[in-house]
């Protein structure tokens, strides 16, 4: 059996463990795999990651707080990961750990469309603001990036490309991704925002990574004047489907996995 996992801290309300293994089962390939969750302080991280070959994994995707710890013990990195300064995955293989990243390419897979020529707005300065801002500036995008802690977007800026901004202006972006914790707890996302929902407009397409039982409060504002939307469950079956396919070379049954999530 070879064993898969995520590890975070806290990790029990992840949907990634419903969507692998219903991955894994449409596959016909759950009597070889398995993935569950595993709760990890950050002190105990490298020690874990180090057991794990010997336990029978041969992968896992990293989430909060974990992201960089999983990319300083790491043995080899994707150039994704190494540019980025995060990995979201490793793999356990001849004794050695590789780091991924596939929030990146997750990101891009899930937009409608290229952001390649378009005007980006990035809201966040963390880890996921910066998978966000690679992958758009790479493909392309004229990208600004908005942070609650302002110095917090100029280093992120000086180190991955685009502008930080303090007060944008809604009107001049094509595509909007909040990748702050905003609204992650039901509260109304706008109190903290540079914006407010009046200046969403139909021509937006609005990015939430942050996702919930319930639609989000941005998303809902997004929808209510028109404008395209992508969730963040969406994103996180992209980046998963990335890690599924690095792990067993096997395509990802992506309507399987989004169904699975969606529970
Ligand atoms: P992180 O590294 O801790 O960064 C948090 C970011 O959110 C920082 O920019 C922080 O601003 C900002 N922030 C936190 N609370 C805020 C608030 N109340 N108002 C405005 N800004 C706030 O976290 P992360 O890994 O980047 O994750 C950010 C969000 O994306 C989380 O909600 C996470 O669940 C979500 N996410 C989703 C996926 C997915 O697959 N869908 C993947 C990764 C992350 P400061 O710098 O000012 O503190």
């Amino acid at each position: 059996m070879k064993r898969l996992a995520v590890l975070g801290h806290p990790v029990g309300h992840s949907r990634s463990p419903a969507m692998q293994n219903a991955a894994l089962a449409e596959l016909g390939l759950s009597g070889e795999w398995s993935y569950e969750a595993i709760d990890v302080a950050p002190d105990e991280f490298e020690r874990r990651v180090r057991a794990m070959p010997g336990e029978g994994f041969a992968g896992a995707n990293v989430t909060v707080p974990h992201k960089g710890a999983a990319l300083a013990l790491a043995d080899t990195l994707s150039e994704t990961a190494r540019e980025i300064g995060a990995a979201n995955t490793l793999s356990f293989e001849d004794g050695e750990v590789r780091a991924d990243n596939t929030d990146a390419r997750g990101l891009l897979d899930a937009l409608p469309g290229s952001p390649g020529g378009k005007r980006a707005l990035v809201l966040g300065a963390g880890g996921a603001a910066r998978a966000a801002v690679w992958a758009l500036a790479r493909e392309g995008a004229g990208v600004e990036v908005w942070n609650r802690t302002p110095l917090r977007a100029e280093h992120l800026c000086a180190e991955l490309g685009g502008a930080p901004v303090a007060t944008p202006d809604l009107g001049s972006y094509e595509l909007v991704v909040n990748s702050t914790a905003a609204g992650l707890h039901g509260e109304n996302p706008f109190a903290e925002l540079p914006f407010e929902p009046a200046h969403l407009e139909e021509r937006h397409t609005v990015v939430d990574l942050v996702y919930g039982p319930e639609e989000s409060q941005l998303l809902s504002a997004a929808h209510a004047v028109g404008a395209a939307t992508v969730d963040g469950l969406e994103i996180l079956v992209r980046q998963g489907a990335l890690s599924l396919e690095i792990w067993t070379g096997v395509a990802a049954p992506l309507e399987i996995m989004r169904n699975a999530a969606h529970r």
